[in-house]
């Protein structure tokens, strides 16, 4: 089971550094986009080895990697590799049943967080 956990994240990853290959900009440091699975806020990190990652504005590992719905225009957060194992579909939006795709507006360049202070 921890080989198929592991061979899903290697795709989605592959899959998101895909969409930069067009540029040949080695210096591009390998982000992807995550999901808070707590707030739903949806951000770009680094590409983490370990899932859930830490949050770094919370410090929880809360983390998913996202998909994108090209439906709903939103992230979502990858199932939980237990529950994809269960259901081939959980990688479909959980609203409009769309498959999911790892190319997508990534986040924090239209929404800002909201100046709240800390
Ligand atoms: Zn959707």
């Amino acid at each position: 089971m921890k080989l198929t956990i592991q061979r899903l994240f290697t795709l989605l990853i592959v899959a998101v550094a895909g969409c930069g290959s067009t540029e040949p900009d080695t210096t591009q440091i390998d982000n992807a986009v995550f999901v808070d699975t707590v707030t739903q806020t949806a951000m770009v990190l680094p590409v983490s080895d370990t899932v859930p990652a830490i949050n770094p504005h919370t410090g929880k590992r809360t983390l998913m990697p996202a998909l994108f719905c090209p439906d709903c225009q939103k992230w979502y957060p990858v199932p939980a590799p237990e529950q994809i194992n269960r259901q081939p579909d959980a990688a479909r939006c959980p609203r409009t049943e769309t498959p999911l795709i790892a190319d997508g507006p990534w986040p924090g360049e239209e929404a800002q967080p909201a100046g709240n202070g800390s």
